[in-house]
């Protein structure tokens, strides 16, 4: 597979970096006095340290004095450690004002990102690497954490720094001082920046080889009984390895290449250094500068340059960040497909009757699913829908839910259309106990309560006992505090069934979708479950996908389907009758069962 589907790092030229800065700024903007204030401090910071060299240069100028001195300089000792002492406080004022800025952004952006994961549709989760969006993800949300740092932290104080030491060149000595410092500071800029470049490549490559290593240690993992199945363990080692073997050596070409960034950035420095304290010894030498202004213009320089020997570091780690946020943002910029209209009223639930009219559907558009289908589900009517495999039965119920939505025709529940209602409101309405139960990695309790987290206690173990799992569950040694693994794979088929339909009676809802597990149970399972789905569903409009005709004989009302057509309706006796379809099943599905006795 190509990198490139892992949705990994872009070339800069893909980017837009200055529009995704703006974008982070509104999250910052919940705190504004707190980002003016901390800026504030940040310019006290440096007008402090800026001042030590002058006290400095005060300081050796009144020893070098041609009378023998007796007092010492007490005030401008005091001044040199108050400024000292004025940096270091002004610094960390602002480091704590602003820290809750950058993890407020942090947590808001984390939680925007999520809901708008959330409201992806069905459609995008199926298709999406569960290992590349969390790594996107957590890389976007540490990247604007670190951007905020480096820009508060660095790259302000720096040019801040840069612009003092400008004017206190140009203002005390000849123009040559800060003809150097400037010149000295822009070659290193670009040098930096020009390599840095040249370096990004290896950085993205890197990226993309991580997220997919991840994506296939991820995938083995959720996928390890098949892994098993099928001996293949080696295969999915190897795949690993061969992407971090590539990812191995495009590091080791990375951190060679910042040798070369390094080397030229301190001899770019050292030069500049130099040129300056020629000047400067040059100017004593001459008798126009004093020792103090040569000890002043050593101690800016060198000061200058220790952040500048960062801002290296960080122009390439910002460069890194904004490649992750540019990936964290395209997340953000998925489109949400199932979108509710502008104002959608809540769906008003009187009778729960059922209609699908005339809908078509597909997933991809050269491929029709569902053809023209038109039924009715009564209110408090069960109705089944069976058919061959791949005949759009789940198709259908994905379409009552609203996870798609049909190319053409309308479904409504009570006569409202569902594409005009708020998504929430119908949901609440159906309860799903689906074909293959997913649960959470928590206990038995916390998964059964999930249908509906204000219950109380009695109430979920009143469900439990509806759907004929409370026994089960209070002869596992912990009861309903058993953790149920992963996906909920420590539970068999049959007891995840059994939890859903729980669920569903916790939830309540008038309508009920049951799509019927194809796995099957024993008798005493099926019949166990056959009761409590009967239960459920008595007084609910129901809907049943089911793959064993036995189950369904005794449903209202029954719609074969093949082929995403809807090719015989009736009931039971009726569909028997035609001597179609449904009897060609029927009888297939008998002559299984007495040879299975
Ligand atoms: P089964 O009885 O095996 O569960 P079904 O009748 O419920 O089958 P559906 O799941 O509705 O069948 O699928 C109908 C067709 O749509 C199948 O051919 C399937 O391959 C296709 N299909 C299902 N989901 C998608 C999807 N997300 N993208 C593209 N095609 C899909």
């Amino acid at each position: 597979m190509s990198i490139h589907t892992y949705h990994t790092s872009k070339p800069h030229k893909d980017r837009n970096d200055w529009q995704n800065m703006k974008r982070i700024l509104p999250f910052l903007w919940d705190f504004k006095g707190r980002v003016i204030l901390s800026l504030g401090f940040l310019l006290l910071a440096k007008l402090s340290i800026i001042g030590i060299p002058l006290i400095l240069k005060e300081i050796v100028n009144y020893f070098d004095q041609d009378q023998a001195v007796l007092t010492l300089p007490i005030i401008l000792l005091s001044g040199y450690g108050a400024l000292r002492i004025a940096n270091v406080l002004f610094a960390e004022l602002r480091d704590t004002l602003f820290s809750r800025v950058r993890y407020h952004a942090m947590r808001r952006l984390s939680l925007t990102l999520l809901k708008h994961l959330y409201q992806l549709s069905l459609q995008y989760h199926l298709q999406r690497k569960t290992g590349a969006v969390t790594r996107d993800l957590e890389r976007g949300t540490r990247a604007v954490s670190s951007i905020l740092n480096y820009l508060v932290f660095n790259i302000f104080p720096t040019i801040a720094e840069f612009v003092l030491v400008a004017f206190l060149l140009l203002g005390q000595y000849p123009h040559v001082f800060a003809l150097v410092t400037f010149s000295t500071v822009v070659i290193y800029i670009a040098f930096t920046f020009a390599v840095t470049n040249w370096r990004m490549h290896f950085r993205h490559r890197m990226n993309a080889l991580d997220s997919k290593a991840n994506s296939i240690a991820v995938d083995g993992m959720l996928n390890y009984e098949t892994v098993k199945y099928f001996n293949n363990e080696g295969y999915e080692l190897h795949r690993y390895d061969h992407t971090l073997n590539e990812w191995e050596d495009l590091a080791v070409k990375s951190q060679a290449s910042m040798s070369i960034l390094n080397t030229g950035q301190g001899l770019i420095i050292a030069i500049g250094v130099t040129l300056m304290m020629m000047l400067a010894a040059q100017g004593v030498q001459q008798g126009h500068m004093t020792i103090g202004d040569l000890v002043l213009v050593n101690a800016l320089m060198l000061q200058l340059f220790i952040p500048l020997g960062f801002l290296g570091i960080i122009y390439r780690s910002l460069m890194h960040a904004l490649a992750d946020i540019d990936l964290m943002f395209k997340l953000l910029d998925e489109p949400v497909q199932i979108t509710d209209q502008e104002n959608a009223p809540d769906l008003r639930i009187s009778q729960a009757k059922i209609s699908f009219e005339q809908v078509c559907f597909s997933y991809q558009s050269d491929r029709q699913i569902l053809h023209n289908i038109s039924f009715v589900v009564n209110p408090g009517q069960k109705v089944a829908i069976v058919g061959p495999s791949g005949s759009g039965k789940s198709t259908l119920f994905r379409l009552l839910f609203r996870f798609y939505e049909p190319q053409s025709g309308v479904i409504k529940i009570d006569d409202q259309d569902i594409q005009q209602v708020s998504q929430n409101s119908l949901r609440r309405q159906i309860g799903v106990v689906p074909q293959d139960t997913v649960l959470f990695n928590e206990s038995i309790y916390d998964n059964l309560i999930y249908a509906r987290p204000q219950a109380d206690k009695q109430e979920v173990i009143a469900a439990a006992k509806m759907a004929n799992i409370h026994e089960f569950i209070t002869q596992l040694p912990k009861g309903y505090e058993t953790l149920v693994g992963e996906r909920g794979l420590k539970l068999s088929g049959g007891e995840k069934q059994r939890i859903a339909i729980a669920r569903a009676f916790l939830k309540n809802p008038p309508i009920l979708i049951f799509d019927e597990a194809t796995s099957s149970l024993d008798s005493v399972s099926e019949q166990s479950i056959l009761d409590a789905m009967q239960k459920v569903a008595s007084h609910r409009t129901t809907l049943v996908i089911a793959h064993r005709l036995s189950t369904i004989c005794d449903a209202d009302h029954i719609i074969v389907l093949q082929q995403g057509r809807i090719v015989e309706q009736g009931t039971h006796s009726e569909l028997l009758q035609y001597n179609g379809v449904y009897t060609t099943m029927w009888k297939m599905q008998q002559n299984q069962n007495t040879q299975n006795k």
